[in-house]
């Protein structure tokens, strides 16, 4: 169990924690980066990332491995457990594992991102791994030459139904409403492929399955109150994102969708603790927002030891 105050944790290893490892060691804090899956996060799930700057077009897999090998670069300490708990302090904070490790630091720094939107529907959980799925690259190989479902209408529905489309033969983008949330490129693209075909205005209501798992769907027209099933072998759902707040302390300002409130430092309302990333409260969610979230945090948690360092008389001190 390490004895020695960090200067900083960071908790979690997507492109925003892994940017502020970056950051945290180019400035020389004592570091280490806690991350119990994958680095990466979602991107890692993504087949292809277009608009990260300097990348026309990269496998989300592959960036998150350039993300992780240039942090690495530095000598970034990681751990791959999981954070049970996170406890602020006045001396310093602690970071709980579930291994009973115990991490104290100056200054931390929590981007745990969230977790896929469930639709809530009969069938859903219990046919989940079955042909229901929150991820087509990770589950789209197991749909080839078959047809599938995918639920929601925004920019994750829309980029996962054109890489279903390669793999599937036929793709059901089924949306609540008559327009998509997606931007224009995507709309376009999603438009011009001919193997997805649009289910406007309509909700599932149930996942049906049989023996061999899931084969079909029922659906109810909004506008209409139409009902009527449509057979497919497979069902992905993109119906937007959950925070994952469990391990935000109390005393800090979260919004009413459960989004960290920050500063423009990305601080917290509890001195040297700040939130990046898709956790924190903010117009958009984008990669490149949260490597700039963990850029900004990283050089606010150094300024802030620097203080913390002086103010509680742990100064270097000359030899005598
Ligand atoms: P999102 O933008 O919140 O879209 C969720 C979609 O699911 C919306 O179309 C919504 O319908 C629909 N929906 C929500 N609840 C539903 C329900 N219970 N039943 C049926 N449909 C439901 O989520 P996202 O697409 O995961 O994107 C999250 C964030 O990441 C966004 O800011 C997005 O721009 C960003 N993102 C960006 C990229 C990129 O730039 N390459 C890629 C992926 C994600 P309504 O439209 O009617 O609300």
């Amino acid at each position: 169990m390490p004895e020695e105050i960090y200067d900083l944790v960071i908790v979690g290893g997507g492109p925003g924690g892994l940017t502020a490892g970056i950051y945290a060691m180019r400035a020389a804090l004592r570091t280490v980066l806690i991350e119990k899956g994958v680095h990466g996060g979602q991107v890692a799930m993504s087949a292809e990332v277009e608009n990260y700057p300097g990348f026309e077009n990269i496998g989300g897999a592959e960036l998150s491995q350039k993300f992780l090998q240039h942090a690495e670069s530095y000598g970034l300490e990681m751990v791959g457990r999981e954070v049970l708990s996170i406890e602020p302090g006045l001396k310093h904070h602690t970071v709980r594992l579930d291994n009973d490790e115990i991490y104290r630091a100056h200054a931390l720094i929590i981007g745990t991102g969230g977790n896929p939107r469930q639709l809530n529907v009969p069938g859903e959980e219990s046919n989940y791994g079955k042909g229901i799925s929150y991820c087509g690259v990770c589950d789209g190989f197991f749909f080839r030459n078959k047809t599938v479902a995918v639920i929601g209408g925004g920019d994750t529905a829309a980029e996962e139904a054109l890489y279903l489309s390669k793999l599937a033969t036929q793709v059901y983008m089924i949306h609540r409403r008559d327009a998509l949330r997606a931007g224009m490129i995507l709309q376009n693209r999603i438009e011009k492929e001919c193997k997805i075909e649009m289910v406007w205005d309509t909700i599932v209501t149930e996942i049906k399955a049989g023996d061999e798992g899931v084969n079909g769907v029922a659906l109810e027209n909004v506008k209409t109150g139409e009902k009527k099933e449509l057979p497919v072998d497979g069902v992905f759902i993109f119906v937007g994102f959950v925070p994952n707040n469990g391990l935000v302390p109390k005393g800090i300002q979260m919004n009413a969708e459960g989004y960290v409130m920050t500063d423009d430092k990305c601080g917290t309302k509890i001195p040297g603790i700040y939130v990046i990333g898709d956790l924190r409260a903010k117009y958009a969610r984008q990669i490149v927002i949260s490597a700039a979230d963990g850029s900004t945090a990283a050089l606010a948690a150094a300024h802030y030891v620097e203080s913390k360092k002086a103010t509680d008389g742990d100064e270097c001190q000359l030899p005598t």
